[in-house]
């Protein structure tokens, strides 16, 4: 069911296989034209070093959506854009052509089978916090404000592409 109301969605782009920024760019192009999908911002790219993964480095970036989709929609069109960039899960937490994640839809609380929203690791992920904070410096999750918890994860490195 497509709802008539638009939701603000984050969505967080990873990518540590291949050329890195051209599929990251690709992708936010895949999203941008999806039918559904009325606004999209994309914050600055970030460099970051695998964490609980290996590897090269990870480009990391978020991307803002006004989108009319229900969140199991976005997720679900999310993927179909991973698998057209031939991503493959051979094991948890494996290098990936690209990763998409959806980070928060709206207001709304998920938790099923297949959608966790908020997404239940982006509090503690510099990766997800440092781009979300230039989108949204205002932003809160329920663990705090994106200042605080990017300062509780000041060890992770992270730089932006110039
Ligand atoms: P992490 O979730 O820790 O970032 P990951 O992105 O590597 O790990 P994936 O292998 O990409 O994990 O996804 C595993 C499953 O997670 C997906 O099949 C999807 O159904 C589920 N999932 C649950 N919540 C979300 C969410 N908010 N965004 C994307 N996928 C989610
Ligand atoms: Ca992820
Ligand atoms: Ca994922």
């Amino acid at each position: 069911m497509i709802s008539s109301q638009n939701t603000t969605a984050y969505i967080g782009l990873g990518a540590n296989l291949g050329n890195t920024e051209a599929t990251l760019h690709h992708a936010v192009d895949q999203i941008r034209s999806l039918p559904g999908i009325e606004q999209l911002q994309l914050s600055p790219l970030y460099r970051t070093a695998p964490i609980d993964s290996s590897g090269p480095d990870y480009l990391n970036a978020v991307a803002r959506i006004q989108t009319s989709l229900t969140a199991h929609q976005l997720l679900s069109a999310l993927q179909n854009i991973e698998l057209a960039h031939g991503r493959l899960r051979p094991y948890r937490n494996a290098p990936r052509t690209l990763d998409l994640d959806v980070l928060l839809f709206g207001t709304e609380h998920i938790h099923d089978a297949i959608l966790t929203v908020p997404h239940p690791r982006m509090h503690e992920r510099a990766f997800v916090l440092r781009p979300l904070y230039d989108l949204a410096p205002d932003l809160s999750l329920e663990q705090g404000v994106l200042q605080m918890l990017l300062q509780q994860c000041s060890d992770q490195a992270i730089h932006r592409v110039p």
